[in-house]
Formats: C-alpha cells, structure tokens, sequence
C-alpha cells in the first residue's frame, strides 16, 4: 500500500499513472494523496505497535465463517483495526442537516448512522463524502484488497452469516481506546 501511494505521489516515477489509478479506484479523484498519506504513515510507521496478541483468540474462532476467502477475513480484519489504533479512524457516519454530505462520527452508532462497510454502505459513503474516505477504517482493508488482487472484493464473500455461539470476546486494553474484532457486525465488541 505504502509503495503505491508513494509512487501515486511522485510525478516522476515510472509507474507514477498506474498508481495514481490504483489509489484513485479506491479513494477517488478527489480525495487528496496528501490525507492518505498521511494516514498510511501511522498505519505502517516502523515504530507503530498494533495489540495483534490481544486479537489473537478472538480471531480465531470465527475464521471458519468466512469460507469464501477466510485468509482476506482475517487481513482485512487486522488492517481495518490497526487503522482504528494508529490512525483513529471511524467507522460510523452522519449526515450533516441538508443530508448532502457524511461525516465521522465515533461510536456507539446512533439511529440514522451509515456503517462505512465495505459489506454495509461503503458505496454510499464513497458517493456523498469521498474527500473524507481516508478516515474510514474498513477503506483501507478495501484499498489493501485491490492493490493486491487489482479489483474490489466480492460483497457476497460479506454475507452476514447467522450468529452462532460467539463468545463474549471482550479484552480490556485501553480506558480511552475503541475496538471491535471483526469486521462483521456479528462480530462487533466494543471496549471502552
Ligand atoms: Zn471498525
């Protein structure tokens, strides 16, 4: 991700068009490389500690749920929750009074929030408030996905399975942190 941002920056690289696209696919033309960047940054900063141990046991009983591509689950998963924790991005989004734009909004979700979801409104979010796609958590999972396989994920690989027997799962890590394991809504826990 990082290299392609970088090289959708730099004029001068030799794949600079091709990168350029890349990004563009996922965060559209109008949201600025400078913002991406800058969220990229914290998310792959060498210095950057993200509680993977603390997720571990959680991840691994409902891999199985995800048969159509449990390996992309569990990536999408670790980056969509690393940019929680490095870059404080949302999730939940709100529209302003005349309904024309969302914007950020941090949980719990309250009536009238859109989930920024690749499997929930992701497409509604990128319409009303593309400038402002780097800010929302499961964008870089998505744009993970597509400079690795070079297309979008397939939304049917998202279909909510039934709950089955999910355990509490809930870790104290932080008083001031938010975190859920999962980027399926059955799978949702909060930590406060
Ligand atoms: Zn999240």
């Amino acid at each position: 991700m990082k290299s392609t941002v970088e090289c959708a920056i730099d004029t001068k690289h030799r794949d600079h068009a091709s990168c350029l696209k890349t990004v563009q696919a996922v965060f559209t033309d109008k949201c600025k490389l400078d913002n991406i960047k800058r969220v990229l940054d914290l998310i792959a900063a060498p210095s950057a500690k993200f509680p993977v141990i603390e997720m571990k046991e959680d991840l691994g009983p409902h891999d199985t749920d995800t048969l159509a591509c449990p390996l992309w689950d569990k990536v999408g998963t670790l980056i969509h929750e690393a940019s929680h924790w490095l870059a404080s991005t949302f999730d939940y989004w709100e529209y302003n009074v005349e309904k024309t734009k969302l914007f950020p909004v941090p949980p719990p979700r309250r009536p009238g929030a859109i989930n920024g979801g690749w499997e929930h409104q992701f497409d509604e979010l990128k319409e009303k408030s593309p400038k402002l796609l780097h800010k929302n958590a499961d964008t870089w999972a998505i744009f993970a996905f597509y400079v690795f396989y070079r297309k979008f994920p397939d939304k049917l690989a998202f279909v909510p399975q039934p709950p089955t027997a999910l355990p509490p799962a809930i870790k104290k890590i932080s008083q001031e942190r938010t975190i859920h394991v999962g980027r399926k809504p059955s799978r949702r826990i909060s930590i406060s």
